[in-house]
């Protein structure tokens, strides 16, 4: 299924043009159109799934069986030494199509990607208090 005026449908089925750089039956991965380095790339169900939050499971686990090795596949070409996986999920998080899609980002030391990991810590109670709030909805969702 795919959806009217969605890029990604549009680009999976040919229709908006990408440099495609993996095409299966239910997944394609094309560079994406403002790299965050050289080779930085989108993987992409073809079935129309707005985020990770409304995929079904066998979806999300054929699409990360690609993972290995177009990750090595990325690597090998860019020369990197590294490489993130992003999956951005909401407006808050800085999804921007609403597509399910996962950034696959080849990384070298010193590349400047101004990417940062601020680390919090927790008041005391709060990790528990997540613990079982998680745990809880884990049985409802
Ligand atoms: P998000 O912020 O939703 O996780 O990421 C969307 C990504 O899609 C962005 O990095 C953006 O550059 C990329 N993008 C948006 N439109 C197109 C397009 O038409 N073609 C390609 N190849 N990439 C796109
Ligand atoms: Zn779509």
């Amino acid at each position: 299924m795919t959806s009217a005026n969605c890029i990604f449908c549009k680009v999976a089925s040919g229709e908006i043009p990408s440099f495609g750089v993996l095409d299966e039956a239910d997944a394609v991965a094309f560079l994406d159109i403002g790299p965050l380095t050289p080779g930085h790339t989108l993987l992409v169900p073809r079935a129309h799934y707005e985020s990770l939050l409304d995929v079904p499971p066998e979806v999300v686990s054929s699409l990360a069986g690609y993972l290995p090795k177009l990750g090595r596949a990325i690597v090998e070409a860019t020369g990197a030494t590294g490489l993130n996986l992003l999956q951005n999920t909401g407006d808050s998080s800085g999804q921007a199509v609403f597509h399910l899609h996962f950034h696959l980002i080849p990384r070298q030391a010193g590349d400047g990607l101004g990417y940062r990991w601020n680390t919090t810590q927790y008041d005391r109670g709060k990790a528990e208090s997540l613990q079982s709030s998680i745990q809880e909805a884990l049985r409802r969702v």
